[in-house]
């Protein structure tokens, strides 16, 4: 069948292709451990998933307005607030989960050969999401020994004048790293002079380890909202991965861009799922600190055992719940690259972990610890002893 370039150029997404090749695996009856995709392993909080309870009870199962009810949108913006923001309801567009939220910004501001800087290691989807709007990913690499984060000085060395935007994820998925204050006012000067847009994606935003704090582009906003887009969304810090929430705060010309557009492809998107959001964002917050207690212990449990591999260099991520260690000292001529070594650990260890290939950086391998620490343990064990026969 000819199927239109667009699509058959693209590539499906990573994370969840190796995540899929997991179930499919352990369907078939092979004790396979997963930790590909990044999702918490919590149930969403009881008090939230009541509220989607009550919505469907009450008959709340209509469209909505496109951006969404009026109280979420103002609960996201109250958000945005909290780092500065200075947002109203106008402001706040919400879509079916960060993916949509950029999916909707680069189709309303990108025109064939405009070109998107991208710091990597980046999440998978960036560069695509670019390309499907036709523009081009312009690769900012930052390798371990730069702790994995670019500066204005990377950053400018790929600035061109078909530039029109760049995206900034801290914390970072894949390597959790944290961008300091002064990093990323650097870099927010450096855009407001060049006329390039930010697009911070702070998704993991709640998940910052101490002592990193973590650091917005909302108050930057507020002063350039021609400069600045932020996404957030429920899925990462409320456990509610599959209600597709995300939130843009996005300039009053663009939202208006980024409604139309959602208006023709998805409508509003499910009304059961913005009530739990709403839930989620003006409820009791208490559920939230566990699961960060949590990630923090996972963290510090698979620090300990990547730091006893040999010649693995993995800086400690600050936040996010992902390790992203530096493999390539033990690639040989059987196991050349990220790939060939999440195939062979997937067969000899039964693990599955993402290529650092999908992230932009073939010396690594991601895996999520948003999983239980005994299943950790045990995964790392394995992958250890199949290495290095520790
Ligand atoms: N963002 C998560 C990950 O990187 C979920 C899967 C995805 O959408 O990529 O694993």
């Amino acid at each position: 069948m000819q199927l239109a370039n667009r699509v058959s150029q693209l590539k499906p997404s990573a994370t969840l292709a190796v995540n899929t090749l997991a179930q499919e695996l352990k369907a078939a009856g092979r004790e396979v451990i997963s930790l590909s995709v990044g999702e918490p392993d919590f149930d969403t909080p009881e008090h939230i998933s009541q509220a989607a309870i009550e919505a469907i009870k009450s008959g709340f199962t209509r469209y909505t307005a496109v951006p969404g009810i009026t109280e979420l949108r103002q609960a996201a913006a109250d958000y945005f607030n909290r780092y500065g923001a200075g947002a109203k309801v106008e402001n706040v567009i919400i879509s079916n989960g960060g993916k949509q939220c950029l999916y909707n910004l680069f189709q309303s501001i990108i025109d064939p050969g405009d070109e998107v800087l991208v710091p990597a290691p980046y999440w998978v989807s960036y560069p695509p999401l670019v390309e499907l709007a036709g523009g081009s990913a312009a690769v900012v690499p930052a390798g371990v020994d730069k702790g994995f984060k670019v500066s204005v000085e990377d950053l400018e060395r790929h600035r061109t004048p078909k530039t029109k935007a760049c995206i900034m994820n801290s914390p970072s998925n894949p390597t959790g790293a944290v961008y300091t204050r002064q990093e990323l006012d650097a870099i927010a000067e450096w855009a407001v002079a060049n006329k390039v847009m930010l697009v911070a994606d702070e998704i993991y935003d709640q998940l910052v380890y101490e002592p990193e704090v973590h650091s917005s582009l909302c108050a930057w906003w507020n002063k350039h909202p021609e400069y600045f887009t932020v996404i957030n969304g429920v899925a990462k810090s409320y456990a509610m991965t599959g209600w597709r929430v995300g939130y843009t705060l996005v300039h009053p010309d663009l939202i208006k861009a980024c409604n139309k557009l959602q208006s023709q492809s998805s409508s509003n998107i499910c009304s059961i799922s913005q009530k739990a959001a709403l839930a989620a964002l003006t409820g009791d917050q208490t559920c939230l600190a566990p699961m960060k207690e949590a990630f923090v212990r996972r963290r510090n449990l698979v620090m300990d055992i990547i730091s006893s591999w040999p010649d693995v260099k993995c800086p400690t991520p600050g936040g996010a719940f992902y390790v992203f260690p530096d493999m390539s000292a033990h690639y040989n001529a059987a196991m050349p690259d990220s790939t060939s070594m999440c195939k062979f650990l997937l067969d000899k260890a039964g693990v599955a972990l993402v290529p650092g290939e999908a992230f932009g950086d073939d010396n690594c391998i991601r895996l999520s610890y948003a999983t239980a620490d005994s299943t950790l343990q045990k995964a790392l064990e394995l992958v250890g002893k199949a290495l290095f026969n520790k």
